[in-house]
């Protein structure tokens, strides 16, 4: 029986000879990711994120990859007095192996984490296999178990069926916008992508993501004394509280699709109409034609606050991660990924969320992807973030085996890429 005759869900003598190697390497990646972790790379610590991105550098020149850090642009943020702040993210790592080879995967991650410098630092053995400390579920371990499953599957016969770019952003939670247009470059080329965001605590996989958009929209009117000519004055805020009722009362309007006033900024003392305000709202969105509604709400529900005399406004944003709803081409991918799975004697759960990440951007440039391939762990994104230390070499046994099955052509990326056409 060859490759192609053996089901997804069992073992080859190639897989058996992969994960027997990743279970010798779990010490080594557990005290990886640990080490990483101690670098505070918190998305607007420019200075951690220079010097952790020549570590990831390092680290992959461990695989065939050919590695580049390419500087970012300016990220551009409206500050609360409705001014533009550039800042100056750390760079995009890129390695790329391999661009001719028949099979083309896109690999992404994120080395930034939400924590501040100086907010979270300790790394602290839990017990029972488990570790607290900063990024080390989302996602500096994702980060270790992608090297390790791309090291394990070079390490074998298959590799030239397959070619793969990494991307590692610097500012995933922060929206990718110093990222997004390499993201999306790197995955127009692939058939499929693979994304190493942490799991969910019970082992489950992301399936279908809401979109997800933000708005700063900064209101102006006129300044006045509000006790000597009030006539005069012409309150910014007033517009932002009219904006903000208007959002509001969308909620519900269509099913799956929520607004957020996120913040109101504007007015000082109680003399002076307000001449300036900043209102952020954020939305979510299940599909491509809900997020259109929501953008098309959010317009109409401008255009008649800016009725009233004397107000304008300036928009930023929109839906910077479109909606990845599922199809046939993300089922498919879906249900292979489970029965490789399988072989490893895991049941994979596919379970739909409103989060987003950057799958959400991959699926956008046209290519399906999976994208919680990461680490087991739970509370991200909190000073309890932990991670279950035996999923390291677990989840690289999946990815590896992942990678096999598709050099054998029992996963087959490009019919799954086609199907996105369906
Ligand atoms: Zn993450």
């Amino acid at each position: 029986m060859n490759a192609y005759q053996i089901p997804l869900g069992d073992l080859t003598e190639l897989d058996r000879i992969a994960l027997d190697k990743l279970a010798g390497r779990q010490d080594d990646m557990l005290a990886r990711t640990i080490s990483w972790s101690k670098i505070n790379t918190g998305s607007w610590n420019a200075d951690g994120l220079n010097a952790f991105a020549p570590m990831l550098a390092k680290a992959f020149a461990e695989t065939d990859a050919v590695v580049e850090l390419i500087p970012t642009a300016l990220i551009e943020k409206v500050d609360a007095k409705g001014e533009m702040q550039g800042f100056q993210s750390g760079p995009m790592f890129r390695a790329v192996a391999r661009p001719d080879a028949p099979n083309q995967i896109v690999m992404t991650g994120h080395y930034d984490t939400v924590f501040p410098k100086g907010t979270f630092t300790e790394v602290t053995d839990l017990g029972e296999g488990r570790w607290n400390g900063p990024g080390l579920t989302d996602m500096k371990g994702g980060i270790c178990v992608m090297l390790e499953a791309l090291k394990a599957f070079e390490a074998g016969p298959l590799k030239d069926q397959v070619g793969y770019t990494v991307v590692l952003s610097p500012d995933e939670e922060t929206g990718n916008h110093a990222s997004n247009d390499m993201i999306m470059a790197a995955a127009r080329e692939a058939h499929i992508g693979l994304t190493f965001e942490p799991c969910m605590e019970d082992g489950s996989f992301s399936g279908a993501r809401k979109g997800s958009a933000v708005w700063d929209i900064i209101f102006q009117g006129r300044s006045a004394h509000a006790g000597r000519e009030p006539e005069k004055g012409r309150s910014a805020l007033m517009a932002a509280a009219d904006f903000a009722l208007r959002i509001e009362a969308l909620t519900d309007q269509r099913e799956g699709t929520t607004f957020n006033i996120g913040s109101i900024d504007g007015g000082d003392a109680v003399n002076v109409v307000p001449a300036l305000c900043v209102v952020r709202i954020g939305a979510r969105a299940p599909d491509g034609a809900s997020a259109d509604w929501a953008q098309a709400q959010v317009d109409a529900a401008l255009s008649e606050v800016l009725k009233r005399d004397g107000i304008s406004a300036h928009t930023h944003g929109g839906f910077y991660r479109p909606p990845k709803p599922r199809n046939a081409a993300q089922n498919r991918l879906f249900d292979d990924v489970a029965k490789t799975a399988k072989a490893l004697g895991l049941t994979l759960q596919f379970k739909d969320t409103g989060g987003v990440c950057e799958g959400n951007n991959v699926f956008a440039a046209g290519t399906p992807n999976i994208d919680t391939l990461g680490v087991r762990g739970g509370r991200i994104h909190s000073a309890e973030e932990f991670l279950i230390a035996e999923s390291l070499s677990e989840r690289a046994g999946l990815a590896t085996l992942i990678l096999h099955r598709i050099a054998e052509g029992r996963i087959d990326v490009k019919a799954i890429k086609s199907l996105m056409k369906t």
